[in-house]
């Protein structure tokens, strides 16, 4: 239908794209999607979309969503009915031992979806061999709030940002990435807030901004070294927040001595003047509040610039009040609701530690079953045991790792490897294109649930149409494999009955049904039904053992691969606003195709004329791990010396040169630098 029909109905739902969780209406005709439009009645969005929430819908019903099972055999897809296909998979993931099995959950899935695929993995197949693509992103953020303050996720809320004094956005595109907090960021400036952007490109907010520092990538634990030496040398810490609520402060400003300004000059390229100026803007303006995502923690040191985040909102005192705090915007519309429901090798749901013994009691007293306490593999870590023969079989449920993760080249030769992998999504994806089964789940339009987005706010999704198909939503195929091995504990009727179970076993949810969330969110933690959640975290004490914010100290290490004479070029990546991730579901959607139609490699006109190519002109670039031809696109946003792409299309297949060089602690690649050559294509 044309979209100037009109809807015979309308469906209240959230965004299915990034995690800023923007509140839709669906439209809809018959079992057609027909539209979008913002609702205005919420605190996430007020009415507001960016082009990929009003106009992405069109993949919902497109004809090349999956409807029916396909087993591969002789190299051939066949479709096949249900029975057959779970009974299939079924019969060969009972040929393998717990350490030989792992799962990866979906950021696009619910809550309930992401549930049903750990408890599976845990009390079924008897791992915790269970991740999720926050391994790829936020797994820093994670790992390193969780240690400087006890919680690992987003400390404020999306609303205060209009209210912030002074807002550091480093490391993050929003108005490409998250345009709806980006338009956030640019109200809360229109207000007479302060603007510091810290990027190595000159992204669209730097027009906004009151300084700019272009960093050289991977260099950002010096950069803000230099910032907090700089507090400190000028008495601007907030000594009384430092005495009350923080610990390990003398270690901490040791280690900041060797940040003198000479030094973080020559390391991040900036001139210390604009150092300077930020570090006394930041440290006066109060409340001042942290934005960053990927730009941060896609490093390997990604967890060690996280807590240099959380070291310098402890030493200005910037947490626990409104519109201040240290923020990771979430990508994926669900990857906080991945984490928060266990998807994750160390913890259950609600991030109670699996090596707990009072844990392992209590999930094994609700689940019926015993568990093991062994800390499973990290996503990495699969594909490195599967291309060892280690790890044999494969549940990869809403991800596609053969595009979104680095060395393209790598994690084909493991999937390859693998004897048995599962793909659950709904289209044939480029890793569905490489299992054994595919099973067609439902898309976020054909499903109840939740998800949480980036401020913890929990999020009633609601089936807008029937599924597509025989599609069927994530949570019951999983529940259905599980039940045919006999296990118990996944009679689910429907998905409240999967969030009353969350809510029951995970203590920061307790509070939460889909009663109460049923017109707006609620953020967790959320203890009791009296509770009305947290929209600011540690307002009182951290969620540290002791309650004390931990400083960490820090020593800045370069990024594993740098620029030589052979590859002179830092190549950098992240996202344009008209896709999202691999464009599985984005890139069915002509108008945003005609938008952004393919990955180009943007670079300044000085690089591009060092080289002799000019816009529009197909260009080779050759990394360490391969090449590929994007087309140029001369840009002022880069800066020389460094290039930058999108990792949209599996045509320029943009991961093919990227780095899976690892954060040792979070195990998250290091796609934010690579060294590159670009050359120009003869004849
Ligand atoms: Fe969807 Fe994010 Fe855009 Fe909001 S900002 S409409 S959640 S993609």
């Amino acid at each position: 239908p044309k979209e100037t029909l009109k809807p015979s109905r309308e469906v209240k739902t959230v965004c299915p794209y990034c995690g800023v969780g923007c509140n839709i209406h669906l439209g809809v005709r018959g079992d057609q999607v027909i539209n979008v439009r913002g609702d205005i009645d919420n605190s996430v969005n007020k009415g507001n979309l960016c082009v990929k929430g009003r106009y992405g819908y069109k993949f919902i019903n497109h004809p090349d969503r999956l409807s029916k099972p396909i087993i591969k055999r002789n190299n051939t897809f066949e479709e096949v009915e249900w029975e057959q296909a779970l009974d299939y998979v079924v019969e060969r993931f009972s040929e393998y031992k717990s350490n030989e099995f792992a799962a990866i959950s979906s950021a696009r899935c619910l809550n309930e979806d992401n549930y049903a695929v750990q408890k599976f993995t845990r009390a079924v197949m008897g791992t915790n061999n269970v991740d999720n693509c926050a391994r790829s992103c936020h797994a820093p953020s994670v790992a390193g709030l969780a240690k400087i303050f006890g919680s690992g996720a987003m400390s404020n809320s999306i609303d205060e940002i209009k209210d912030s004094a002074c807002l550091f956005v480093i490391g993050t595109n929003p108005t490409a990435s998250y345009p709806v907090i980006g338009l956030r960021i640019i109200e809360a400036v229109k207000n007479g807030a302060k603007l510091i952007v810290a990027d190595p490109r000159n992204i669209d907010l730097c027009k906004h901004a009151n300084i700019v520092l272009n960093q050289i990538p991977g260099t950002d634990v010096a950069l803000l070294s230099g910032i907090m030496k700089i507090i400190i040398d000028e008495g601007l810490q907030d000594e009384n927040f430092i005495k009350e609520r923080c610990e390990n402060y003398d270690e901490f400003k040791e280690s900041l001595k060797e940040y003198d300004l000479d030094t973080v000059e020559v390391i991040t390229g900036i001139n210390r003047e604009i150092i300077i100026e930020a570090a006394k803007l930041y440290a006066t303006t109060k409340p001042a509040s942290i934005l960053y995502s990927l730009g941060i923690t896609e490093h390997t040191h990604g967890t060690e610039n996280v807590f240099a985040l959380g070291n310098l909102a402890l030493l200005t005192g910037n947490m626990g009040k409104p519109s201040s705090g240290v923020n990771p915007i979430r990508g994926q519309n669900n990857v906080q609701g991945a984490c928060d429901m266990g998807c994750l090798p160390d913890v259950f749901p609600g991030y109670q530690k699996v090596e707990d013994p009072e844990t392992i009691i209590h999930f094994e007293d609700a689940w019926g079953v015993e568990l093991t306490n062994s800390t499973g593999l990290k996503f990495p870590e699969m594909l490195e045991s599967a291309k060892n023969g280690d790890i044999k079989a494969m549940y990869i449920v809403g991800e596609n790792p053969v595009t979104s993760e680095p060395d393209t080249d790598n994690i084909k030769n493991s999937l390859q490897n693998l004897e048995f992998l599962v793909v659950q999504d709904i289209f044939l994806s480029e890793t569905a294109q490489m299992a054994d089964v595919v099973l067609p789940g439902c898309s976020f339009a054909e499903k109840d649930g939740t998800f949480a987005n980036s401020e913890r706010r929990i999020q009633r999704v609601r089936s807008a149409i029937n599924p597509i198909g025989e599609s069927k939503p994530d949570w019951l195929i999983t529940c259905e494999i599980a039940q045919r091995f006999g296990a118990e504990g996944f009679e689910y009727n429907n998905a409240s009955e999967i969030y009353k179970e969350i809510a029951e076993i995970a203590p920061i949810f307790s509070g939460i049904n889909y009663q109460r969330i049923d017109k707006e969110g609620i953020q967790w933690p959320c203890n009791d039904v009296n509770d009305m959640g947290t929209p600011i975290l540690h307002t009182e004490t951290f969620k540290t053992e002791n309650g004390r914010g931990k400083f960490i100290p820090l020593k800045y290490r370069p990024s594993a691969e740098l620029p030589d004479e052979e590859y002179p070029l830092i190549l950098t990546t992240g996202r344009n606003i008209y896709h999202y991730q691999t464009s599985t579901m984005t890139g069915v959607v002509d108008g945003l195709k005609k938008l952004y139609g393919e990955d180009y490699i943007e670079m300044c006109s000085d690089d591009a004329n060092k080289i002799g190519v000019e816009h529009g002109e197909k260009v080779k670039v050759i990394s360490r791990r391969g090449e590929i031809e994007p087309k140029v696109r001369v840009t002022d946003s880069c800066l020389s010396g460094v290039v930058f792409m999108t990792f949209h299309f599996s045509e320029s297949a943009t991961n093919i040169i990227t780095s899976a060089a690892l954060d040792p602690i979070s195990k998250t690649p290091e796609f934010k630098v690579c060294a590159v050559r670009v050359e120009k294509i003869k004849g």
